[in-house]
């Protein structure tokens, strides 16, 4: 089974849909076995949507870099000590 750690390092391409079809089998196994990294996966998918909707929004450029900036942290937060 994949390590959280490798888990998050292909986070984002899996919710980009880019990964491999062997990799993506194996980080759904691991979804369905890890609660953190399903929660992690879920907030992650779901700013995405919220951050990809913004596009069609106006908002200032520094509150988005923001908001991108706070799902980063809270990915890497998420990918120390285990
Ligand atoms: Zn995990």
């Amino acid at each position: 089974m994949l390590t959280c750690k490798e888990f998050l390092a292909e986070l984002s391409d899996f919710l980009d849909e880019t990964t491999r079809d062997e990799m993506r089998a194996r980080l759904e196994r691991h979804l369905s076995q890890c609660p953190n990294c399903w929660v992690v996966c879920d907030t992650t998918r779901k700013t995405i949507q919220v951050y990809k909707g913004l596009d069609s929004c106006d908002l200032p450029e520094d509150v988005r870099d923001r908001l991108l900036a706070a799902v980063e942290r809270k990915i890497a937060s998420h990918g120390e000590g285990s």
